[in-house]
């Protein structure tokens, strides 16, 4: 028996029952990502990027590298007005302060994403010179208490980035948190629970805030979603350009390759199709909604087609 989902996201621009695909067109890269490398000095279950201390699928992008897609992105007034440092983990590249020093000059805000833990904590002198208003620095915590915390991100994680953590307080840094919504626990809850945990650590942050708390659920690539086309628009009422890959995209130097490369968005890092070339000028062109992230998570979120 020929089964429709099987041929779900073969055809860039047709989906498996013959209609016209979704697509998103991009008009500016207001958020510019740099993935800086996906080592990292843990390896937490379901990392979405498969990071881990030997994963180097995507190998460390230097700062001349980095300077001059920032150069690239204010010269071609690509409307850049922050960028985001990711991993693996952005501590361990060693050119991470220089990246965001330069990004500070040019008076860009910037977002870096942490464990918080060892590789933050060795860079705390070359840090602190460096806080900046326009600075801030989300850490990852995938629950407040340290067992489950823990479960996700191996033995010994939770007290050294609570380390992290309290140092980016007393130093006045702007933090927000990360977690995941893998709990079974109502999100209501959860940032009131967060709230306790904030209140407890004389930390400052209102969990209430989804800028503050970000949540993210879990990517199962194995859970079939519908594919999403030219109409679903307006039976979703969603309007293309609150996607993320309308505004903003993502550098990565994929390991044995020359040169860095400029992804669609930070979700699909390995998929060839979302590779979109070596400049962001060029990668400002149309993007098939080709994959079941696309669906799953920009699209669809909590709704449904039906
Ligand atoms: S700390 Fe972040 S990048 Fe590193 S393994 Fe965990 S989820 Fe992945
Ligand atoms: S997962 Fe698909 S729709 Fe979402 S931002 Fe990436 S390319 Fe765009």
């Amino acid at each position: 028996m020929s089964n429709l989902s099987d041929n779900k996201f073969k055809n860039q621009k047709v989906t498996a029952d013959g209609s016209n695909r979704a697509f998103i067109e991009a008009r500016n890269i207001k958020t510019l990502w740099f993935n800086t490398g996906t080592l990292c000095n843990i390896e937490c279950k379901n990392c979405y990027i498969e990071s881990s201390p030997k994963n180097d699928s995507l190998a460390y992008l230097t700062f001349e590298e980095v300077k001059s897609f920032i150069d690239e992105a204010i010269d071609k007034n690509l409307g850049t007005n922050e960028i985001g440092f990711t991993g693996g983990e952005p501590f361990m590249n060693k050119d991470i302060m220089k990246m965001i020093d330069y990004s500070l000059r040019k008076r860009l805000k910037v977002l870096v994403l942490s464990n918080a833990m060892k590789p933050m904590l060795n860079r705390t002198k070359e840090l602190i010179k460096l806080n900046h208003s326009n600075l801030t620095i989300r850490v990852s915590i995938d629950h407040y208490e340290k067992e489950k915390h823990e479960e996700i991100r191996g033995k010994n994680t939770y007290d050294v980035m609570m380390q992290g953590l309290k140092w980016l307080n007393e130093n006045n840094f702007n933090y927000t948190l990360a977690t995941r919504l893998l709990w079974n626990e109502k999100e209501e809850d959860l940032r009131k629970n967060f709230g306790t945990f904030i209140k407890n650590n004389n930390l400052r942050l209102d969990t209430n805030s989804p800028k503050e708390l970000v949540t993210f659920a879990e990517m199962d690539e194995k859970i079939d979603t519908p594919e999403i086309t030219t109409s679903c628009w307006d039976i979703l009422n969603k309007d293309p350009n609150d996607v993320m890959c309308s505004w903003s995209r993502m550098v990565v130097r994929k390991k044995n390759s020359k040169n860095p490369s400029v992804i669609a968005c930070t979700l699909l890092p390995y998929a060839d199709e979302f590779d979109l070339g070596e400049t962001l000028t060029n990668s400002l062109q149309k993007i098939y909604l080709n994959h079941k992230h696309c669906s799953k998570f920009c699209v669809l979120g909590g709704s449904s087609c039906s």
